[in-house]
This record gives structure tokens, sequence and C-alpha cells, in this order.
């Protein structure tokens, strides 16, 4: 099929929910992608952080096709290998305690949020079971982890919400004091807002919200869907911040462009779920978990300190052109946003992807950078080229 054909189909057949750019991608190689007709593009996107260790990962696809004709699927009725592997992984590299596996992120926070309550209704009944999350978070599109959101404009159309979610702006260590009144179970927070902008928590802020959490026993739920996995320069961001979550979530790097995600449980929380609270039908499935296992095994420290460095190396690069259009380079590792000034970062990453580079926004005034966290220096110079073509063209 051509580009056209493709792009006829999705618009005959299938729910127009996304603004999509005017791309279609056939392949990968790499951090490079091509298009039905051969048209290559590097890759500052990774399927918005999915794609950790490229395309066409030849062991991942292994993996993938090795577990495929063993065992597809079975239910979480049976123990299987792969997912318990994971699970002791993901453990041992966290010092955390247990792991539950989903299908996404949004699913990943919705056990998340099942779990926050359930800690405390376990051991103060009812009337605190409040979560407070943060002004400009995303939490996903399921109606409890929208209402979970601090988003207005992710709060129309579909009422009624779920209840009991309160918006505490970000960094403003006063106000989140202020809002744990008795009421309140959890505090839920990205600790880089990603959707919302590409937005650090500041270390010293997380940890006097770690503190405060502690005096009240109000859980830390920390939601690395987008921040986890390598993203950010080591396995979970949290590890950056020197405080330890009750229970993190986990989903778009995890399996390496497979779907899954999970909640990892601190020993304070391991045991809230248990038999009959929470279920799945596909989380842990064998495939997803076996390409999580080679993802998680290629994540070695070596891989997860080049993400940083290359982190450093793509701002450093943007600062030494010094262009009025570029605002202030935020984010950690290779979760970066850059901001824009006078002019939209829609139009930019739009013609960026013209010139052969996809990249993404995020909030209303940031270009946002998700590459695959293997991406090679000859890949990212490339990338960087067209950005600073395109951004000169603002000049
Ligand atoms: C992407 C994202 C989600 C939602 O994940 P899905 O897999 O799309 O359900 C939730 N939280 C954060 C921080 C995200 O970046």
């Amino acid at each position: 099929m051509t580009s056209q054909d493709i792009k006829a189909l999705d618009a005959g057949s299938v729910i127009q929910t996304y603004g999509r750019f005017d791309v279609a991608i056939d392949h990968g190689d790499g951090s490079r992608l091509y298009s039905p007709e051969g048209r290559e593009y590097i890759d500052f996107t990774s399927g918005i952080g999915v794609n950790s260790i490229g395309y066409a990962n030849k062991k991942w696809a292994e993996a993938i096709y090795n577990q495929a004709l063993k065992l597809g699927h079975i239910s979480n009725l049976f123990y299987t290998e792969p997912y318990a592997r994971v699970a002791a992984e993901l453990t041992a590299r966290t010092g955390l305690s247990k792991v539950f596996f989903a299908n996404a992120g949004g699913e990943a926070n919705e056990g998340l949020i099942k779990l926050g309550r359930k800690y405390s209704h376990d051991k103060y009944g009812d009337g605190r079971s409040t979560i407070l999350t943060l002004v400009q978070s995303f939490h996903g599109r399921t109606i409890s982890t929208l209402a979970a959101t601090g988003q207005d404009a992710f709060h129309k159309h579909f009422f009624p919400f779920t209840e009991g979610f309160r918006y505490v702006p970000a960094n403003d260590f006063a106000a989140m004091e202020a809002a744990i009144t008795p009421d309140v179970a959890a505090v839920m927070v990205e600790l880089i807002q990603g959707e919302g902008g590409v937005l650090p928590l500041d270390v010293e802020y997380v940890k006097a919200v770690r503190k405060l959490c502690d005096e009240r026993d109000v859980l830390l739920l920390v939601d690395e869907v987008q921040t986890g996995v390598g993203r950010t320069g080591t396995l979970f961001a949290f590890q950056q911040y020197g405080i330890t979550p009750d229970a993190i979530t986990f989903a778009k790097g995890i399996a390496g462009g497979l779907p899954m995600g999970g909640i990892i449980a601190s020993e304070k929380t391991a045991t809230v779920l248990g038999a009959g609270d929470h279920a799945t039908t596909f989380g842990g499935n064998p495939i997803a978990a076996a390409a999580a296992l080679e993802v998680l095994a290629q994540l070695d420290d070596a891989t997860l300190a080049e993400v940083g460095k290359k982190g450093a190396y793509i701002r450093d690069a943007i600062a030494s052109w010094k262009l009025p259009v570029v605002g202030q380079t935020r984010g950690l590792g290779l979760m970066l946003g850059v901001s824009t000034v006078g002019a939209a970062p829609k139009a930019i990453a739009a013609q960026c992807i013209e010139n052969g580079l996809l990249i993404l926004t995020a909030g209303s005034d940031a270009l946002r950078m998700l590459p695959p966290l293997t991406i090679t220096y000859a890949e990212i110079d490339a990338g960087l080229a067209i950005l600073k073509t395109v951004l000169e063209g603002y000049c």
C-alpha cells in the first residue's frame, strides 16, 4: 500500500480520535524510520517513549518470536516464567517489593489509585480516600485517570468523572501541606510532567513532600509511565530524586513496543491488593514479558549512563546554536523539552517532519524529544542538523 492508500483506508474506517502527522511509517531500523515509499526519517519520538531499544532490534524480535513459538498466552490463573522473571528484575533493580502487571499506563494508574485507596481504607476506614495530584499532570484516558489528570482540558464531555481527586500546583510545598487534610489517602505525581510540557519537579520539593507524606501516613505514588525504564538515565526517575515512593507505575518503554504496564509496590504497600482485589486478562502476557526481559537486559548500567550523556550532548548542542527562537531546554536524560519563543511548537514539529525528523510537542510551548535510548551519536547529529535548519528559518 502507498501512504495515500493507507490514509484513505484510515479516513474511511477508523474513528478519528487522533490529530495525526501527515506521515505513514512502514518499517524502522535503529533510530531511523521509513515510509512505504522509502522516505527516511530520524526518530526523536520512539512512539512516545515506547521503542526504548530502537526499531527492528534483532534480539528483541527473537525473544518475541521464540516465546510465541512456545506459549503466546495463558491466563493469570497459571504461573509462567517470563512475567515472574520481569518482576524479579524490576524489584531487584529498584529496591521495591512486588509487581502487578497491566497492559498500559492508564490501566496501571487505575490499579495504583485502587491500591492507594485500599491502603487507606484498610487502615482508617471511610472518608479518607482523596488523592491529590498536580496541576498540569497527565495520568491517562480512562474515566478515573482523566479525573486524576490536573488539566481542565481533560475534564469535559464525559461526566460524571470519578470523585475524590484534588489538584495542587507543582513545586509549591506550602500548597501541598495545606492540601493534605484528613480526607487525603495519597499524593500521586509524575517526577517530570511529560504530556504537561516536560516540567520537572524540584528535588528539594519532592524530598519535602516525601517527608510530609510519611508524617501523615499519606502514600506517595509516582507515575513513572513516561519517566521509567531508563528514559531519564536511571532505570526509574525516583532513583535520581533521593526518595523511595510507596508505589510506582511503569508502561511505555518496558516491553520495547509491545503493550505492558504495571505497578511496583514497596514493602509497605505490597500486600494491599490481595486475591480478587485486582486482575487483568492480558497483564503479564508471556510474549510481552519476554520482550520486557530483553529490554531490561539491554538497559544495563553502561547503556543507562549513556542515556544521561546523550541527553547532555543534545542540550549542549542546542545551547551552542544561540537561536532566539529557542527558550529553555528542560528534562532529564533523553526526556527533553525545548520551549520555543515566538513560534508555535506544532508548526515547527510539522516542518521538521517535512525535512525528515520526527519530533513531538508537549504542553503549549515546547518541542519534546523522546528518542530511542539506543540512538547513536550519528543519528542524534543527523536529527539535530534538521532541527537547527528548521529553527534558523524562524530567526
Ligand atoms: C502516557 C502516559 C500515561 C498513559 O499511558 P497509556 O499507555 O496511554 O494508557 C499515563 N501517565 C503518564 C505519565 C504518561 O506519560
